[in-house]
């Protein structure tokens, strides 16, 4: 291709996703880059401005950006390596257009000596940090996709030392930025000169493999589509051959030879619920033989990066194993896209309020058909890092912390001895007091010394990163307990005063045990002790007593014990997933509204009574539900106490509530969904959580048809290793 089809092949691709693309400008850009590179030659031989054109092309082909991030992608290397400045393209093109190659020349700029893997993570965000705003990112890595495409003509070294970087730091950054396919096209071609060897005979097994397993991958997922369609799930199903670094990286983690590998095929089942996600599990267990210690389940528990998903790898036909990634669309959008936010997520623990921060990255990504890409373009001003800062230490390297950062946090950020040691701080070279902030490429520098008397206990506010403020408080823990307990003693004192009680009747021998109990403490004094350094506040302890201290303030008054708050008229709830009659005859009244009680949950079979309420009908729940119990029901109310049964053949599903406790142990979740699935029952709601014994509870909300069915449910999950009791929750 001449140079000039190569253009129009540009204008062309951007033309059928953005026909409003300012091609005069483009053009222009382009006639700018050819004359501005006239005379510099690539490796290869060919015109050096054939590299810009090819990076505009990645970017229109894979990413449709908009023409401000095209015509800077030409204009790219101008600065770098021609006469070009800022000022001349801010004036010719625009000055968001100047900002943009200026960014990737910065970048191109920074020289990473090789550095330690954990390094690798902070010069990936100071990239991010330094690029503001995200097309330069995108640029960048669309630089580096086309020359790691070309790199054949470059000396061994240089090779080497290009797709190591490539490897550390771009294919992270795309994944990051959900640039899977561009992620995985770096991560394969940087291998493939890190280890050639070991690339040349991944990709030859894999081109075999691919005309062997097209029935296979065929088959396979038509029988999991059929298993879902069964089971009224909503799923899509992919299948795929796994790209050769993934391979690769298996075999080096877990030193195996490729035949050994499982994970050559991999499927994935998006659905529309958590639950789903778990109902597939059990499908898909139910269908293939599981591989004992494959499953992983994200879900429960999220990557670092909020990455979630069940894995799990199971046998198919013919004994061909393969791995099964199962997640919501949600989790799937998130994974593939929302990742730009990760970072964020990580440093807050929470992510509420980001989403909008990244809406954009996912829009731009997601390619729609026919969308405006000028439309994305509107704030793309975006500092992904406003709440963080990065530093260096005094031998360059980064250390990255909360915005508003001080030395304090910086020193402890170190190692808690040398916070605990620190007299002085020097920032770029110069004596600071510690509150002094931190500021993006400052270094910092502490001095310590042993004699050092240690924190003081306003560096706890100084302090920005809860890192160095936990660390300020171990030390006051462990150096002044005699301190802590005296002054924790009297801030709780002072809280139950407000309360009403004092500390000796709060404390006084009868009521002890029950208050340790209740704080979690073995004795008074760790308890002082812990408000003392500030593990917890007194407030919040007083909080937990609330009991105690209401039984004392009654004694005060010499009051009678209230009596229990009599049942309140049941409100309509939200729509039940049974509709109609329910199968319930209620006795001596015909076409009367019914409903089954949330708080009990009967099916069909279960032994009923039925309460008529205020102008909501008649609401059923199991004799065995403490709503109905006698005992409970006051004297005006006993009269609307009625009885009622099931019909005949109640027919429908029924959703109700089971718990299980078992025992912690891997695998716990997946056996559970693998029962509920093999006696075709399907659940909604799933949450597990720790009990003070250690235990776990499991709650799910199962749909079954009657009683029998669930008892079936239920004596299987009892007979689950490690099971303790499974029961019908009523509250
Ligand atoms: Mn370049």
């Amino acid at each position: 291709m001449t140079l000039e089809e190569r253009y129009l092949h540009l204008e062309e691709t951007i033309r059928a996703y953005n026909p409003a693309a300012d091609f005069q400008q483009i053009r222009a850009a382009f006639d700018f880059a050819v004359s501005a590179h006239a005379g510099q030659l690539r490796k290869d031989g060919s015109p050096f401005v054939t590299h810009p054109l090819a990076v505009a092309q990645i970017l229109a082909e894979e990413l449709r950006l908009d023409s401000e991030s095209i015509i800077a992608a030409l204009l790219h290397d101008t600065i770098e390596d021609t006469g070009a400045t800022h000022a001349e393209i801010a004036k010719l093109f625009s000055p968001t257009v100047a900002d943009l190659v200026e960014g990737v020349t910065k970048l191109t700029r920074v020289h990473y000596s090789s550095k330690e893997q954990e390094q690798m993570e902070n010069l990936r965000k100071m990239l991010m940090a330094m690029a503001k705003d995200i097309r330069v990112i995108l640029i960048k890595i669309a630089d580096r996709l086309h020359n790691m495409r070309t790199m054949e003509y470059q000396t061994p070294a240089k090779q080497k030392q290009k797709s190591y970087e490539t490897m550390e730091i771009y294919a992270p950054i795309a994944h990051r930025l959900g640039m899977q396919k561009m992620k995985w096209e770096l991560e394969d071609l940087s291998l493939k000169y890190l280890d050639p060897v070991g690339y040349k005979e991944i990709t030859e097994e894999l081109e075999a493999k691919a005309a062997e397993y097209d029935g296979f991958m065929d088959l396979t997922r038509r029988q999991i589509e059929e298993r879902l369609r069964q089971s009224h799930i909503d799923g899509v199903v992919y299948g795929r051959l796994k790209h050769p670094y993934s391979i690769y990286r298996k075999m080096y983690a877990q030193n195996k030879g490729m035949e050994d590998v499982f994970d050559l095929i991999a499927f994935r089942v998006i659905v529309d619920t958590v639950a789903d996600c778990y109902n597939v599990l059990g499908i898909i267990h139910d269908l293939y033989h599981p591989i004992l210690g494959r499953f992983k389940d994200y879900i429960g528990t999220p990557k670092p990066n909020m990455y979630q998903s069940l894995h799990t790898t199971v046998v198919g036909q013919g004994g061909i194993p393969f791995e099964v990634q199962i997640r919501t669309r949600e989790m799937h959008e998130v994974a593939e896209y929302g990742v730009a936010a990760h970072w964020k997520y990580k440093q807050n623990g929470q992510g509420a309020g980001d989403e909008k921060n990244y809406e954009w990255v996912r829009r731009l990504l997601e390619n729609q058909e026919g969308a405006d890409a000028e439309e994305f373009i509107h704030s793309l001003k975006v500092d992904l890092f406003a709440d963080e800062v990065f530093v260096f230490t005094p031998a360059g390297d980064v250390i990255n912390l909360p915005a508003g950062a001080t030395p304090i946090d910086f020193a402890y950020t170190i190692h808690s001895e040398v916070g605990n040691h620190m007299v002085a701080a020097k920032v770029n070279g110069r004596i600071v007091q510690f509150d002094h902030k931190l500021n993006n490429g400052d270094v910092v520098e502490v001095e310590t010394s042993p004699s050092a008397h240690g924190p003081s206990r306003d560096w706890t506010k100084i302090a920005k990163s809860s890192n160095a403020r936990s660390k300020i408080r171990q030390w006051f823990k462990k150096e002044r307990r005699e301190e802590n307990v005296v002054n924790g003693k009297s801030s709780f004192e002072y809280e139950l005063k407000r309360a009403g009680v004092t500390l000796k009747e709060l404390t006084a021998e009868e009521n002890l045990p029950a208050v340790l109990d209740k704080v979690g403490f073995n004795n008074l004094d760790d308890m002082y002790a812990a408000i003392g350094y500030g593990g917890v506040t007194a407030l919040k302890l007083v909080g937990r007593l609330r009991e105690e201290i209401s039984r004392i303030l009654r004694q005060h008054q010499a009051a009678p014990v209230g009596e229990p708050a009599a049942e309140e008229p049941e409100k309509p709830g939200p729509e039940r997933y049974v509709p109609g009659s329910h199968g319930i005859v209620v006795e001596g009244i015909d076409n009367c509204l019914v409903k089954l009680a949330k708080c009990c949950t009967p099916v069909p079979g279960d032994d009923v009574v039925g309460f008529i309420t205020r102008g909501n009908g008649v609401s059923v729940h199991r004799s065995d539900c403490p709503n109905a119990a006698p005992e409970r029901r006051s004297g005006e109310e006993d009269g609307r106490w009625i009885r009622v049964s099931w019909a005949d053949k109640p027919g429908g599903q029924y959703q109700t509530t089971l718990e299980v406790v078992s025992r912690d142990r891997p695998d716990l979740m997946v056996d559970i969904s693998t029962v509920i699935s093999s006696t075709k029952t399907q659940f909604r709601g799933l949450s597990a959580q720790i009990i003070p014994d250690g235990s776990v509870l499991v709650t799910m909300d199962v749909i079954v048809s009657d009683a029998a069915q669930l008892g079936t449910v239920m004596r299987r999950l009892e007979q689950l290793s490690g099971v303790k009791r499974v029961t019908r929750p009523a509250k």
